[in-house]
């Protein structure tokens, strides 16, 4: 079954659906490919199964890349609102959970089915399940070899996403076709992922296992460096919630990690306040400042036998040291829980090979990398697929 488009557009995700629809709706003859059985599983498992399919406040200062200005021009130009108007379109209900991050009020199935409508209303061709065995540039465009025939196109776009999630179907096509054409590539890594420690020194805290609690959390300096407030959950293995992922993105191997389990208390001051006259013991007055079981079991990991101790009879000296171990808890993680945990890829595509109006490669004329693959990676709360959007739709107006 040889066929010819102008565009084929290689992975049925986010940011591919998206910009085959906006392709197709221009006239364009496009071609959507995906290797998977079942369309879209990352959109279906996402948020939970709810989909936080944007943020509200989504713009620059979310994404992390080698090239930080790259990813203005798409943003700017499809933006949370113009998504919005979209799912207004197709009757989706959807609520604002937690700082600007929207999600259905069903199921992400109905962001599945809007982009499907959208790509029906292109008349776009699909080829799935299709495997891709190999991409060749010729006189009049691409050659691709494929499991469904040969597919002749003038214009190519990579949007096979990044490595997290093998299971369902993620793979490293983008970066290898990138390769393949001579485009440099930001060295990959997992990103919004727990991290982990060595097995040792993260055992007087595994007691601590499922306590969560609010915390502000830092790593790196100068430029490189990131802090958020954000919620923390201690694991068996080491840490995890929305505060570890978001800076999951930004440590870097080796690197010291910076917890305040206390933000917004004064803990030494409340400390030695309360040992004026105190005779509760130590863990009981820490219990009246951060939640009861951090107090009782970090004082047993951390001071073994001071939280039994009446705070009267404990030296100012130790309780400054109690606090502030609790407001510059510094540790270094071991790594990560890996591309099976992680939310998402950094690193991709380096964005300086790139055009950033259309997503095309430079030196490969034709040639299109847009969604996950590319070298920007978005912080925890909808900015992803804000990313996906934006390139595809920027994408998918030029070619
Ligand atoms: P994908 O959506 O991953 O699509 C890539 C497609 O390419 C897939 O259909 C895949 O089958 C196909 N493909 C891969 N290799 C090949 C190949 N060799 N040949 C043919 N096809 C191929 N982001 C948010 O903004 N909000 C969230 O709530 C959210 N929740 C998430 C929850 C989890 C558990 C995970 C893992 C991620 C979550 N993300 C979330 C991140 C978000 O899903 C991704 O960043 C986004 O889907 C990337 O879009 P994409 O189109 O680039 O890639």
């Amino acid at each position: 079954r040889d066929a010819a488009f102008d565009v084929a557009v290689i992975g049925a995700g986010a940011a591919g659906m998206m910009c085959a629809a906006v392709a197709g709706q221009r006239g364009r003859r496009v071609v959507l490919i995906d290797h998977a059985r079942r369309l879209a599983e990352k959109i279906r498992i996402s948020g939970g199964g709810r989909c936080n399919f944007t943020n509200r406040d989504a713009g620059p200062a979310n994404f992390i890349s080698g090239n930080p200005h790259f990813c203005r021009s798409a943003l700017s130009r499809y933006t949370p609102r113009d998504f919005l108007a979209l799912v207004a379109r197709h009757r989706i209900a959807w609520h604002e959970k937690h700082r600007g991050q929207l999600f259905c009020d069903e199921s992400s199935e109905d962001i599945i089915r809007m982009l499907r409508a959208e790509c029906d209303a292109g008349g776009v061709a699909w080829r799935m399940p299709c495997t891709v065995e190999s991409v060749e540039r010729g006189d009049a465009g691409f050659m691709l070899r494929t499991s469904s025939g040969a597919i002749g196109a003038e214009r190519v776009v990579i949007a096979t996403g990044g490595l997290p999630v093998a299971q369902i179907g993620a793979s490293d096509f983008g970066l290898r076709i990138a390769r393949q054409f001579g485009l440099k590539i930001v060295e990959p890594r997992p990103a919004l992922v727990p991290l982990t420690f060595d097995a040792a020194s993260w055992q007087p805290f595994v007691p601590l296992a499922g306590v969560a609690l609010e915390v502000d959390i830092r790593t790196g300096s100068g430029r490189g460096a990131a802090s958020f407030r954000e919620d923390l959950l201690f694991t068996h293995r080491g840490l995890s919630g929305p505060a570890v992922l978001q800076i999951s993105s930004y440590w870097q191997p080796g690197e010291p990690i910076v917890i305040d389990l206390a933000p917004d208390v004064d803990l030494v001051a409340d400390l030695l306040a309360a040992k004026a006259g105190g005779r509760q013991h130590l863990a009981n007055v820490l219990a009246g400042m951060v939640p009861r079981r951090l107090a009782e079991q970090w004082l047993a990991a951390a001071h073994p036998g001071l939280g039994e101790q009446r705070i009267a009879d404990l030296p100012d000296k130790a309780l400054r040291q109690v606090a502030e171990g609790m407001k510059r808890w510094t540790l270094t993680p071991s790594g990560t829980e890996g591309y099976r945990k992680a939310e998402v890829m950094r690193g991709g595509v380096d964005t300086r090979g790139l055009d950033q109006q259309t997503m095309e490669a430079k030196a490969v004329p034709g040639l299109h990398f847009i969604g996950e693959v590319v070298d920007v990676t978005g912080w925890l709360g909808g900015y992803n697929f804000q990313w996906a959007w934006a390139s595809g739709v920027a994408c998918g107006q030029a070619v």
